[in-house]
């Protein structure tokens, strides 16, 4: 698959090399052409108010949202998540809503900005930078992870959103629910 990252603030980078481990091509995403022919797209951690601005003043708004309410696959992280959401507080903002999850900006306290924990279901590395939390899950939303029993990583339909950075580890968990990996035992053996 051939995958895009939002690349107009934040951490974006990393995510390229996660997708590239698991098999995925990338592409940078600043320009609403830069979505042709994209198969999923990646909204990655940083300050989702900064990235509401530019996503404005590079008019991406319209063509994000019909990329992603096309079906196509989308991995939403921390920022991502705040974007991607139907509601926002602390301080409330505008959002997509495309995954039907309320989150709350930094709220897993104002003391602890960043730290790292273990998830309590699939027991992988997390690491939340200044993260929301998820205050709501919808009903048609699936509970993926958790962490001291709080949702962190959520998935409806064919988008992923994680309050915590999956980039930042070698764990490429989280991405490979998103885009799921080419099988390359699979192909070779349809060529036969
Ligand atoms: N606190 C940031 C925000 O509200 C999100 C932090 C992150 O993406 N690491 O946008």
């Amino acid at each position: 698959m051939k995958i895009g990252v939002l690349a107009l603030q934040g951490a974006f980078a990393a995510h390229a090399d996660t997708l590239a481990s698991i098999g995925h091509a990338t592409r940078e995403v600043r320009v609403a052409a830069d979505l042709d022919g994209l198969d999923g797209l990646v909204f990655p951690g940083g300050e989702s108010s900064t990235m509401l601005n530019l996503i404005g003043r590079a008019e991406l708004w319209a063509p994000l949202d019909r990329f992603v309410r096309s079906g196509r696959p989308t991995l939403l992280t921390c920022a991502g998540l705040i974007l991607g959401a139907t509601n926002v507080a602390n301080p409330s903002q505008e959002s997509f809503g495309w995954l039907d999850v309320d989150v709350v900006r930094n709220g897993w306290g104002r003391q602890v900005h960043s730290f790292e924990a273990t998830g309590d279901l699939l027991g992988g590395p997390l690491v939340f930078i200044r993260a929301p939390t998820i205050a709501r899950v919808g009903e048609t939303v699936e509970t993926v992870e958790t962490f001291e029993g709080a949702p962190v990583m959520v998935r409806q339909g064919a988008i992923v959103g994680a309050a915590y950075h999956p980039e930042l580890t070698d764990d490429a968990t989280v991405h490979k629910l998103a885009f799921p990996a080419v099988d390359r035992s699979d192909a070779a053996a349809s060529e036969v």
